[in-house]
């Protein structure tokens, strides 16, 4: 299942087809359509078209190419239009120094009225920016800085503060400016570039930006992917947009629909939140969120934020029984891997996790441990040689080399535990098939003196893992 966030069904190019468009997209899998409006007349036509279909939501705005028709009254018509209930954010709006459609002062005038509507409406806002990236984020952190309570939405499904609050459409930079953006709280959107011949930058972004911050749109009837370039894009072709990133992040296409169902979920309140789960699949395996305690506190913990991973949510209120896991799995053969995770440590539930990998270790499957690598200091011997013949793999966070800051990462006494967690390690290495060490991509943490140690003194493999 997917979303396009991005479509202009009310355009033109769709007055002959529009029903059969919406039907063979419902057919391709696609569960709702975002359509962006350009001006108030489009705004108008595509709060009728939301209300007569329900997959469609609408955004209502002017977009920079037509900021020039934009005045008090056509403003004030847009925040009137926005208090419909499928209205889900203010766009598309902007700014675009490509074609200049409108003077630059223009744009800027309307954009910026714009982002103050969103902000009394409390809506987030789609942006399209054109050879005026710069301009547009000095122009949003000026109006950030100007209304903060924009960040705290009360619609937040979870009501974390701060909430994202807009979206990049068909998003034209590179890759560490988009981290940028999502540091400030913004998505990045990517189109059918990432299908070309010639992606550009969109590629890179496609690749190393988190699924948790990314969205799929095909910007219809515009920006149509290989294999139908030359021919009108529609709703249907997002799948071909999902699959190169799908390959680009090493994830199936499931995986980054799913993400980023949850993305729209988060940003436009559209659709559910995804029900807590025992079990769920990651690319080819299958992950057993065994426990709901942790002995750490990690800083960059998300257990007491959102919990969702990849649009799986991991808060589960209460801890499944070998019984139950074992009946989730089914054939564990078909899985690359079982992994033992949790919503928290794992080795806290040594039993079950030895009862369950037995199991699937008896009925063909591979498994691996990802742990903070307390379990010794949890269970209070040598756990390791328990693990042979039932794990396969393990991944232990090693989250820093400095006992010190490894004890404030992960909020524990680190003289204690550090050690502990290398002697697990060391034992890992010696008893087990693999083992990898990780640490988080976090500024202060040395990643050449962390490969070296774990490389060199341990024998593990390293590995990063990105903060988001
Ligand atoms: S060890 Fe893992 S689950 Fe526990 S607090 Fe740290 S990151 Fe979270
Ligand atoms: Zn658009």
């Amino acid at each position: 299942m997917f979303i396009d966030s991005h479509a202009h069904l009310t355009s033109r190019e769709f007055d002959a087809d529009r029903e059969e468009v919406l039907k063979r997209a419902a057919d391709a899998g696609i569960r709702f359509v975002i359509n962006p409006a350009t001006n108030l007349d489009d705004s108008r036509r595509a709060v009728e078209l939301a209300d007569r279909h329900a997959m469609v939501y609408a955004a209502v705005g002017f977009h920079p190419h037509d900021a020039r028709l934009a005045d008090d009254r056509s403003l004030a018509a847009i925040e009137e239009l926005s208090t419909h209930p499928k209205v889900v954010a203010i766009g598309e709006t902007g700014l675009d120094f490509h074609y200049d459609f409108s003077p630059r002062e223009v744009q800027e005038r309307v954009f910026t009225a714009q982002l103050a509507i969103a902000q009394r409406r409390d809506l987030p806002v789609i942006i399209h920016t054109r050879e005026s990236l710069e301009r547009t984020i000095a122009l949003l952190r000026e109006q950030i800085v100007r209304l903060p309570q924009w960040r705290q939405s009360k619609r937040h499904p979870n009501g974390r503060t701060p909430g994202p609050r807009g979206v990049f459409h068909c998003y034209p930079g590179d890759l560490s400016t988009a981290w940028n953006l999502v540091e400030m709280g913004f998505f990045i959107s990517l189109p059918g570039i990432v299908t070309f011949r010639k992606p550009g930058l969109a590629l890179d972004v496609a690749a190393g930006i988190s699924t948790e911050h990314l969205l799929l749109e095909t910007d219809s009837p515009y920006l149509t992917p290989v294999p139908h370039r030359g021919e009108r894009n529609e709703p249907a072709y997002l799948p071909l947009i999902a699959d190169r990133i799908a390959e680009a992040q090493h994830l199936t296409p499931a995986d980054i629909g799913r993400a980023t169902s949850y993305g729209v979920f988060r940003l436009f309140s559209i659709g559910e939140a995804p029900a807590p789960r025992f079990t769920y699949t990651l690319k080819d395996s299958l992950y057993i969120n065994l426990t709901i305690r942790c002995n750490a506190d990690c800083v960059f913990c998300d257990r007491k934020g959102e919990a969702v991973v990849k649009g799986h949510n991991l808060k589960i209120d209460r801890e499944p029984t070998p019984e139950e896991v074992i009946g989730e799995i089914g054939d564990p053969a078909r899985y690359a891997e079982i992994v033992f995770c949790g919503y928290g440590e794992p080795t806290i539930r040594l039993d079950a996790l030895k009862t369950v990998a037995k199991w699937v270790k008896d009925n063909g499957g591979r498994t691996r441990l990802n742990t903070d690598g307390h379990g010794n200091v949890i269970n209070k011997r040598d756990i390791v040689p328990e693990l042979v013949g039932l794990i396969d793999g393990v991944s232990i966070s090693l989250n820093s080399t400095d006992p010190t800051q490894y004890g404030a990462l992960m909020r524990l006494d680190g003289q204690r535990y550090f050690p502990a967690m290398v002697e697990f390690a060391r034992e890992s290495v010696r008893l087990l098939p693999r083992v990898v060490m990780t640490i988080v991509d976090l500024q202060d943490v040395d990643e050449e003196k962390a490969r070296a140690f774990v490389e060199k003194e341990i024998g593990a493999v390293f590995s990063k893992r990105p903060y988001f």
